[in-house]
């Protein structure tokens, strides 16, 4: 039911709100989008639109799930019209079923905006005049060149005063990146941990490019020793979180791009969070507890690492698909425990391009994983020195005694519990040791406390941050009706909290069994 679709016809609004229509729900909102007959001063006789069919219902549907997890609304779609349209057709609908007005609204809007943004759709319109053009330039993926191929760029030149539009041209340009593979940049999103020597230019190639999403992680401040090799910064900005200095700095670069700034370490309670929701994570860090860390998600999730180590004039390279057969970090390095084994920069210093090559070659290979473009193997270590300028490249092999991977492939020590649990009284659950987690907003908290203590974390600010809950607490998360704590607790759960659960039916059923 919760759908994203695209329809090659006209779209009957009656029939798709008919279908999203749920008896048990207090309200329904609806979008429809329509081809107006003007743009940008143009006027257009009709339209076209164009999808990377496989690449935008994967992210479609990963926006209409997010908004059922986020305002808990129980039927949501979004249909989209592809082909020819005429003016007046509606050429998006969005339809919402949810239990408040409130949520629906809101859901509804955050659908229409999200598919405006992430999903790779292109328009092409129709003018009076004959000509023609590929527009949403504010969002496109298509390259300029195109406009000028067919000679029309003149149809729909940007206003004097609007910033210029990310051109990804000379990328596209390339027999193996074209259009589909920019689309599939603009699909993905990548974690990068560290926005140091490393991070600095993989985070300015990744952002050019044009990835659609980018997390950065760092808990560290600008320092005037990181400048000579972190050269996106300034020395007026000594003392600032580097993570926020970054991201701002991948906004103005490149404004198609959603970046997230973590000025936090990641650590063993925060890994998994941090790293759910994105395709490739960026080992660009300059510690070892980081990168184990990363390592051992990397085998417990299959969540693919691509790691980058700069040691004075000499770096390496390895990915580590997290499967049972490749090697993993462990495999290669066996006896690093520690830091302080090994020296990082501020220790042994280096050389400001040392970190600055290596970065660029992880973000190279980064960009053509994505793109399923040929690259480093799971099963070898780039190893450049540069001093001398010699490059090798090591077999990297599966150790069968590695511990990392005996770890990560050893039976989980108990199969989970049920996510949701019935009690007959708020008592009985405390009885059994729940600490309780009101999810509901602050209003309904007001209105209908629960008795005793509980912790509140209302729902939308459980999405983004989960911080103050402990990975090992015993948590009965608590809403009306059960839907968003269950939703909730699914969410928490896949973060790594194992002892996490919903109360069935929430209190409405516990007032009904009363
Ligand atoms: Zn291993």
């Amino acid at each position: 039911m919760n759908t994203f679709r695209f329809s090659t016809g006209a779209l009957d609004t009656g029939a798709l709100q008919r279908e999203m229509r749920d008896e048990r729900c207090g309200g329904f909102a609806s979008f429809e989008g329509w081809v107006r007959n003007h743009n940008e001063g143009h006027a257009v006789t009709r339209l076209e639109y164009e999808a990377f069919v496989e690449l935008a219902e994967k992210e479609g549907a990963r926006i209409v799930e997010e908004a059922r997890v986020k305002y808990g609304v129980t039927r949501a779609a979004c249909v989209h019209r592809v082909g020819s349209l005429a003016l007046g057709d509606v050429a998006v609908w969005v339809g919402v079923s949810a239990a408040h007005r409130d949520e629906a609204f809101r859901a509804c809007r955050f659908i229409i905006d999200e598919v405006k943004h992430r999903v790779p759709i292109w328009k092409k319109e129709h003018y009076v005049n004959g000509d023609s053009g590929w527009v949403n330039c504010e969002r496109c993926a298509m390259p300029a060149a195109h406009e000028h191929e067919h000679g029309h760029d003149h149809a729909h030149h940007h206003p004097a005063h609007a910033q210029p539009s990310p051109d990804y041209s000379r990328q596209i340009a390339l027999r193996e990146v074209g259009t589909e593979g920019q689309a599939r940049l603009r699909g993905s999103s990548v974690l990068v941990v560290g926005a140091g020597g490393l991070g600095v230019p993989v985070l300015q190639y990744l952002a050019g490019a044009g990835v659609g999403r980018i997390g950065i992680v760092d808990a560290d401040r600008l320092e005037p020793s990181n400048l000579h090799r972190q050269t996106w910064y300034a020395l007026g900005e000594c003392g600032q979180e580097k993570s926020s200095l970054a991201a701002a700095r991948v906004r103005a670069l490149n404004p198609d791009v959603r970046v997230e700034a973590h000025a936090l370490r990641l650590d063993a309670h925060n890994a998994e969070r941090l790293c759910a929701g994105h395709d490739l994570i960026l080992d660009c860090s300059d510690n070892f507890t980081t990168k184990f860390l990363l390592n051992e998600l990397a085998l417990r999730t299959g969540k693919p690492v691509l790691f980058a180590s700069v040691y004075q004039y000499e770096g390496q390279l390895q990915l580590v698909r997290g499967d049972n057969a490749t090697a993993c970090l462990r495999c290669v390095w066996p006896e690093a425990t520690r830091d302080g084994l090994i020296g990082n920069c501020a220790e042994a210093g280096v050389l400001g391009p040392v970190p600055g090559v290596f970065g660029s070659l992880q973000a190279l290979e980064a960009l053509k994983l994505l793109m399923g473009l040929p690259g480093i193997k799971p099963d070898e270590m780039l190893i450049f020195d540069l001093v001398t300028l010699s490059t090798q490249r090591l077999r990297a092999r599966r150790m069968p005694e590695c511990e990392a991977h005996r770890r990560a492939t050893s039976p989980a020590p108990a199969a989970p519990e049920e996510l949701e649990m019935h009690f007959d009284s708020l008592a009985d659950a405390r009885n059994a040791g729940f600490v309780f987690v009101d999810v509901r907003d602050a209003r309904e908290r007001a209105t209908d406390p629960i008795p005793g203590e509980s912790l509140h974390l209302p729902m939308s600010k459980l999405l983004t941050d989960a911080t103050s809950l402990e990975l090992a607490g015993r948590y009965l998360l608590i809403c009306a009706t059960g839907k968003r704590s269950g939703a909730a607790a699914d969410l928490l759960r896949s973060q790594g909290f194992a002892e996490c659960r919903s109360l069935g039916g929430g209190l409405k059923r516990l007032k009904a069994s009363a």
